[in-house]
């Protein structure tokens, strides 16, 4: 019988993406009494086991951290703020910044390049980049006109073979931009990763759910 203890109410199904996220996020888990028993670097498989049978982990791409969780194929997951603005947070209760991935989203140009005097001029610009969403946002803010180039990946080489004038991407040391004879001219916005709910689990798995939550953010307060 189904009801409110049910088996299925039990089980928790967490979406992160690997890299930097999933290392940040094992120290949380951690701090929630569940740690992951199986490595995804070395591992081929996409849903990993932990040392409570109910609570498992799925890997996918850090984009489609926000997708899972808004249809319910996982309960919470962690994302970016950058990718948590281009998905539109639908769906999705996000109760905690968890001070993770920390970095800026900032725009770039190739070294010499007078960006300045371009905004100035009233020229329009080519922006490459994959948040589509913010950059618009953020150039109509300051009137700026420009023409927006979609990209997946490697936004470092638009400005060097004349794809773009500029680049929106994310920054944290600038080591990536000094190697690639780029320059960082204006940070849009400080990024760091929530955790992310859907929200009809946070009913159904109140009880399950909560002192994770919890936990999550006495741990991310922590380290703040
Ligand atoms: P992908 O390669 O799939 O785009 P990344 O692992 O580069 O994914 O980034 C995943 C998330 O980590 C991003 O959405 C962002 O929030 C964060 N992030 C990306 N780059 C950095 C960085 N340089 N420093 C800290 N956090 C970052
Ligand atoms: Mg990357």
């Amino acid at each position: 019988m189904s009801g409110f203890n049910s088996d299925a109410n039990n089980q928790l199904i967490l979406a992160l993406s690997k890299g930097r996220i999933f290392e940040d996020t094992l120290p949380l888990l951690e701090a929630a009494g569940i740690t992951v028993t199986e490595n995804p670097d070395t591992s081929r498989k996409l849903i990993l086991a932990t040392n409570d049978p109910n609570v498992r982990v799925l890997i996918v791409r850090a984009t489609d951290v926000p997708t899972y969780v808004q249809h319910g194929a996982a309960d919470f997951g962690v994302a970016g703020k950058d990718v948590l603005i281009e998905h539109g947070g639908e769906g999705l209760y996000q109760p905690v910044d968890l001070n993770i991935a920390q970095c800026r989203m900032s725009v770039a140009v190739k070294s010499g390049f007078d960006y300045e005097a371009a905004v100035r001029q009233g020229a329009r610009l080519r922006v490459a980049t994959k948040f589509t969403t913010t950059a618009r946002e953020h150039f109509a803010s300051k009137g700026v006109h420009v023409d927006l180039i979609k990209l997946y990946g490697s936004m470092e080489l638009a400005p060097l073979v004349g794809l773009s004038d500029a680049i929106v991407d994310l920054v944290s040391t600038g080591s990536t931009l000094r190697a690639n004879n780029l320059v960082e001219v204006e940070e849009i916005m400080q990024i760091s990763s929530r955790l992310v709910v859907n929200q009809a689990a946070l009913k159904l798995k109140r009880a399950r759910l909560q002192p994770i939550i919890e936990a999550f953010e006495r741990a991310s307060k922590a380290r703040a």
